[in-house]
């Protein structure tokens, strides 16, 4: 069960003389289960990159499959293979439109063709999963919340579809810290309890490190390192501090990695009570 990237490139108005290749030949897997972190400087080709996932845009050469099915075709089989895929935007508060909490999460179940009972079935799981309270914010209009309980409705839209993997780009951007932390505690939560795989792109490297299994960082449209957050800050700093990562942060990163390790493996080596 997983994604598979072959040789993708992707170009940006080919032909013209804004032409811009933004992926060079990409190689990826991305297994179920796994939490895929993706660091890289701006225009490096993030977006572009996880965009591919659920075949929003569609590579110019290369194909990109989900649990074998290629992306390309315009079949049911690609169609329903694409929802498997769940894509949370930047800023993703700018797509809710609807009048009320509820008729916002609900879209997308209802499109889906769900019968009524289960849409609000899968609105209440969603929203209990984003910590919004049904009673108290299920009535209540979008727009009078505050910008992180927007973006939490805004997940939890991507999250009633029910999706097998999770894409998002940025989901902390603009967001104080505790709606910072809010928003990643509930990926994570999402990733260990709902068995969700989580791809996620965010400049910020403290989130990534904590959280991801795997980091994968681009540089000028390709992939320049893929592997184990620890065994990277400790074999990579000087090709991280070239993809734009401070020297003194993966310094500091590296401490915690270890930390984080060690207390993990405390952790396994003590026997259960
Ligand atoms: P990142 O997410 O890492 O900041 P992007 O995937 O957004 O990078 O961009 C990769 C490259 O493609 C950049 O050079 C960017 O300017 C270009 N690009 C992105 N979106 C478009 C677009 N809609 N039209 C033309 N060029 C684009």
């Amino acid at each position: 069960m997983s994604i598979v990237l072959k040789n993708v490139t992707y170009t940006y108005m080919p032909g013209t003389p804004f032409e811009k290749v933004a992926l060079k030949g990409i190689n990826l897997e991305i297994s179920q289960g796994e939490f895929v972190g993706i660091i890289g400087h701006t225009g490096s080709g993030k977006s572009t990159l996880v965009q591919h996932l659920n075949g929003l845009l569609k590579p110019t050469a290369g194909e990109v499959t989900v649990e074998g099915v290629s992306l390309q075709g315009k079949d049911a089989a690609a169609k329903n293979i694409r929802r498997k895929v769940g894509m949370v935007f930047q800023y993703p508060e700018h797509q809710l439109f609807e009048e009320t909490v509820f008729e916002d999460i609900a879209f997308g179940p209802r499109n889906l063709g769900c019968p009524e009972d289960v849409v609000t079935d899968r609105v209440k799981r969603a929203m209990e999963f984003v910590k919004l309270d049904f009673e108290l914010f299920s009535k209540r209009s979008p727009f009078h919340l505050s910008g992180g309980q927007m973006r939490r409705v805004a997940i939890a839209g991507v999250i009633a579809l029910e999706p097998e993997y999770l894409v998002l780009d940025e989901p902390s951007a603009g967001l104080d810290p505790r709606g910072r932390e809010e928003i990643f505690s509930q990926i994570l939560q999402l990733y260990q309890s709902a068995g969700i795989t989580v791809i996620l792109v965010s400049h910020n490297m403290e989130d990534i490190a904590r959280m991801a299994n795997r980091l994968i960082v681009m540089h000028q449209g390709s992939v320049r390192l893929d592997g184990e957050p620890l065994f990277i800050f400790q074999n990579y700093a000087d090709v991280l501090t070239e993809c734009g990562v401070a020297m003194p942060q993966v310094t500091r990163l590296l401490t915690k990695l270890k930390q984080k390790g060690l207390a993990v493996a405390n952790r396994a080596a003590t026997p259960e009570q």
